[in-house]
């Protein structure tokens, strides 16, 4: 709990409009989308770095723990305040402060949203391509925090590889830079690679430099249901065995497709166990060519293959994809989404074995996501009052964590850690790689203050 003296201290180096410890506003910041709830001392919204600093400053010589939030839309707890203490959010540093149209590159506050730099960048021509579902409310500052991902990703990479630079405040107060402004630069560690996915416990981003491309010329869009979930993932790796690299190459499974019928009833085929919905862009005589052969690729295992004429269609297409969370919600109140992320050659596996495991528990398993990139979002639906049923599927949940590790996949491709997995973090990472991370921790992080309880199951993870 922080004493009234200190919040006087706080609200002087925010000034009192930017903060508050109303019981309303607490509320509002106490949870992201991963369902768990704990109410911070104060939220602050800071308008600078150099206000991020002193308040860092203060925190690290009193010991309060500080938590920096974005859309709070993250999946794992993020940025939930579990210890209490000042919930950072950019709220009002949400400014694109520069786009560089000559060298392709632009400078933001870590409170802009993912779509409106989408839009804006699109405007001159150029193109972010890192884009979560989440993106007309997630902010810039929480992607790089959790390195999102997106539908893209396949094509273009994830967030990691268009932060070029980004300035820092240590939890011990000092604001440095990292990385450059140049296309290239390799002196010293890479400390922006580091903070990139490091979910807010080394320190608090207040600036980043993002990397630019053109935009695209054309885009088009193909959409294939499938008899059997295999014919679906040996399209999707015929595809990419062909060669092909297409902007998103994303899959939903029969229970989903059912499910989203149930919800949007848009005529979805009733026999479809699968689907993919295949997206590309680029030059459009080459991307005629491509998307051509992928559509004749699909007809050879699909049912029902369909090109998209117009962006109306377009958009209809991805309107089952878009529609999942809420459908799923229809069904149980709340869900384990995992993001896990095998080789793309052994998704079929992945898929067997989810199935198999979810029969034995008799859980509730709805699988979607982006076969592109081999990441499946497993989801296990459930009823929170229902406690027979939570515990078989947390049963399940740790059975297809330590069955994709076996793979050699990785249990979080996009979603990072958090508190969800944090108890599963040494399945992966073992012992020695947790304290080569702890001493990383320690070194940024002395005291322990920066969004404590996050990815280390248990302590600050610094002891
Ligand atoms: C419907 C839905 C769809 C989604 N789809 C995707 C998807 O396709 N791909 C994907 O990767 N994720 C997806 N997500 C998860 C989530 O949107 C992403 O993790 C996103 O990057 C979180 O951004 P945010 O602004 O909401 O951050 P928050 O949830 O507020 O915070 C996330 C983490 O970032 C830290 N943080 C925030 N700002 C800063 C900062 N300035 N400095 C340091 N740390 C900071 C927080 O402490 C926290 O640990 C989805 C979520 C939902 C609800």
């Amino acid at each position: 709990m922080i004493d009234n003296k200190t919040i006087g201290k706080i609200e002087k180096i925010v000034g009192k409009l930017n903060a508050t410890a109303e019981k309303e506003d607490l509320i509002c910041y106490s949870y992201d989308a991963f369902n768990l709830r704990y109410l911070p001392d104060l939220v602050v919204f800071p308008e600078s770095a150099q206000e991020v600093s002193e308040l860092l400053r203060l925190a690290n010589e009193q010991g309060f723990p500080v938590v920096p939030r974005g859309a709070g839309s993250g999946l794992t707890g993020g940025s939930v305040p579990i210890r209490g203490g000042v919930v950072v959010s950019f709220e009002r540093m949400n400014r694109i402060l520069e786009i560089d149209e000559e060298d392709m590159k632009a400078v933001v506050e870590p409170g802009v949203v993912t779509a409106d730099f989408h839009r804006e960048v699109e405007k001159v021509g150029l193109f972010y391509p890192p884009d979560p579902a989440s993106e007309e409310f997630s902010t810039l500052g929480g992607n790089v925090a959790e390195c999102a991902g997106g539908l893209r990703a396949v094509k273009y990479g994830v967030t990691r590889d268009y932060v070029l630079g980004l300035e820092l405040v240590l939890p011990t107060g000092e604001i440095v830079t990292a990385g450059v402004e140049t296309v290239k630069g390799v002196v010293g560690y890479d400390l922006t690679r580091l903070i990139v996915g490091s979910e807010g416990t080394l320190g608090i981003v207040t600036k980043i430099i993002l990397k630019l491309l053109p935009k695209p010329e054309a885009r088009a869009t193909l959409r294939a249901f499938f008899a059997r979930g295999e014919d679906a993932i040996q399209t999707a790796a015929r595809i990419i065995r062909e060669r092909f690299l297409p902007a998103t190459l994303e899959f939903m499974d029969g229970e989903s497709l059912r499910c989203v019928e149930d919800y949007l009833k848009i005529g979805l085929p009733a026999e479809a166990e699968a689907m993919l919905l295949i997206e590309d862009d680029g030059d459009p005589v080459l991307l005629k060519k491509n998307i051509r052969r992928m559509e004749e690729i699909c007809r050879e295992r699909g049912t029902q293959v369909e090109l998209a004429g117009n962006e109306k269609e377009a958009e209809d297409m991805w309107r089952p994809r878009k529609a999942i969370s809420p459908a799923l919600g229809r069904i149980r109140p709340r869900r384990f989404n995992e993001d896990v992320t095998v080789l793309r050659s052994r998704m079929e596996e992945l898929i067997r074995v989810v199935s198999g495991i979810c029969k034995r528990y008799q859980v509730i398993n709805v699988n979607f996501g982006h076969a592109g990139d081999g990441n499946i979002h497993v989801n296990i639906l459930y009823d929170p009052e229902d406690k027979e049923e939570l515990g078989r599927a947390e049963e399940a949940i740790e059975e297809v964590l330590k069955a994709v590790v076996e793979m050699k996949g990785t249990i979080s491709g996009e979603h990072g850690i958090g508190v969800a997995k944090a108890p599963y973090l040494h399945f992966e990472l073992g012992d020695q790689g947790i304290a080569v991370m702890k001493k990383i921790k320690q070194a940024f992080d002395p005291n322990g203050i920066m969004n404590p309880g996050k990815i280390f199951a248990s302590g600050n993870g610094t002891e």
